[in-house]
């Protein structure tokens, strides 16, 4: 038996699927899974769509069944805040009193919604959704029916659009932006958001930001930098994330838009791993360190950064991956086209059922299939094989993906 200790900071998905590995890779030793919630580690997706809108149970949304953790002996310490880490010594610090000692850590402490900061913050009615709690307090709001203000077409705000009207509540939603997730999307595809949501009766105030929240003591009105005024009984801020680096920085880990890390997931000090939405982490396909801030990212590279503690020969290279449900439309994202010449269609746009794909120098840089299923994978390969296509090819719905995908065209 190991007399190790491995402890795991951030109870969400990438630390409960890295815990979850070490033991399914026969590490023997102690693991400590610490999480500042009080919840029995849970996935995020359900917060904005079917457990927002009360369609599914709480405990569908955990990472693990109940007695997972006693099962497979990792204690699991919940409502515990790690305040300092010393990667030097080997120990950390909980609440600031009670100190740990650990052979590896690996750091899983995720995103935080990004803040604004205009008048009329502090008013009541405003919300942010990050947590089951913060899901919670939205979802008795959105029971009541009403009027809410949706602040960010991002994937938050377009979920928590998408639900709102589920739920039969007048909703606005207010983005600097033209449309909807532009900067990932370009202009087709958030054009094609962009009507999805009007067609469902989602009032969008487009390429104007909010200047002010306003009311008594909660928000009944929403100002936007094109003088509108947007009447609400509440209002939800969706504006992306910042990574929680705070404990990485004060150790004195390299800190770089998140907890910078190389392939193997390995920190800048020897003992210390990073996965999940903190970690910039460098990729070897993309000859690049990237953040991802999804899903799939956390649920395979917690699990990759566990094998790394345990010395396994570790290389994280998967194509960034997201899916996103709105209504009837379901997607699923592959690629990160920071960089693209073109963006061409396979299938009905209208009749909401193709693949978009995205090109740059006559290759896929990013694919997404809405509506369409089972073409994940060949869309990854296309990515992958780094081949120029036949663009003709790619959207006649006839020709199979997978017969597109060649091989490498050089770099
Ligand atoms: C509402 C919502 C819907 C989403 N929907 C989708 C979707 O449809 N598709 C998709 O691909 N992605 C989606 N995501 C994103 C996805 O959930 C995240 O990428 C994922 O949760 C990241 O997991 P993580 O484990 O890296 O970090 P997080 O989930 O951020 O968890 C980090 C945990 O660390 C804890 N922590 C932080 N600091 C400390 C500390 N000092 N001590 C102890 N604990 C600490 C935090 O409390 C938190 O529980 C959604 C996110 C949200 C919020």
């Amino acid at each position: 038996m190991s007399e190790k200790t491995f402890v795991i900071v951030g109870s969400s998905l990438a630390g409960a699927k890295a815990a979850q590995e070490l033991r399914e890779c026969g590490f023997d030793g102690r693991v400590v899974l610490i999480g500042a919630e009080s919840e029995r580690p849970y996935e995020r997706p359900p917060l904005s769509k079917d457990y927002l809108r009360g369609e599914s149970e709480r405990e569908k949304a955990r990472v693990h069944e109940e007695g997972f953790y006693r099962q497979h002996q990792i204690e699991l310490l919940m409502g515990t805040t790690v305040t300092a880490i010393d990667p030097g010594a080997g120990r950390l610090t909980l609440e600031g009193v009670r100190e740990l000692s650990f052979d590896r850590l690996l750091l899983t402490t995720g995103a935080e919604p990004r803040r604004l900061s205009l008048p009329g913050v502090q008013l009541d009615g405003l919300y942010y959704l990050r947590t089951l709690a913060d899901c919670e307090a939205i979802r008795e709001r959105l029971e009541l029916g009403g009027q809410v203000a949706v602040i960010g077409a991002g994937w938050i705000g377009s979920e928590v659009a998408a639900s709102g009207r589920q739920k039969g509540c007048k909703v606005t939603v207010i983005d600097p932006l033209e449309l909807p997730n532009e900067r990932i999307f370009g202009r087709e595809i958030g054009e094609f958001y962009r009507d999805v949501h009007a067609q469902h009766g989602v009032e969008l105030l487009l390429a104007q930001g909010v200047e002010a929240f306003e009311g008594d003591t909660a928000v009944r009105r929403v100002r936007t930098s094109s003088g509108r005024t947007v009447e609400c009984d509440f209002a939800v801020v969706g504006v992306g994330v910042v990574p929680r680096v705070e404990l990485a920085r004060a150790a004195g880990l390299q800190v770089d838009n998140g907890i910078v890390v190389d392939e193997r997931l390995r920190t800048s000090a020897e003992n210390v791993f990073a996965a999940g939405d903190i970690a910039n982490a460098w990729h070897p396909f993309y000859e690049r360190r990237i953040r991802v801030e999804h899903w799939a990212n956390a649920l395979n590279q917690g699990p990759a950064a566990a094998r790394a503690m345990l010395d396994q020969d570790v290389s994280y290279d998967r194509i960034p991956y997201f899916f996103s449900d709105q209504y009837e439309v379901g997607m699923e994202y592959s690629g990160h086209a920071t960089e693209r010449d073109e963006v061409v269609l396979r299938g009905d746009r209208d009749g909401g059922e193709f693949i978009a794909f995205w090109l740059k120098d006559g290759r896929v840089v990013a694919g997404m299939n809405v509506n369409v299923w089972d073409v994940n994978q060949h869309v990854q390969a296309l990515i992958r094989s780094r081949h120029t296509v036949d663009v003709a090819a790619l959207c006649d719905p006839d020709t199979p993906l997978e017969s597109l995908v060649g091989e490498p065209a050089g770099r």
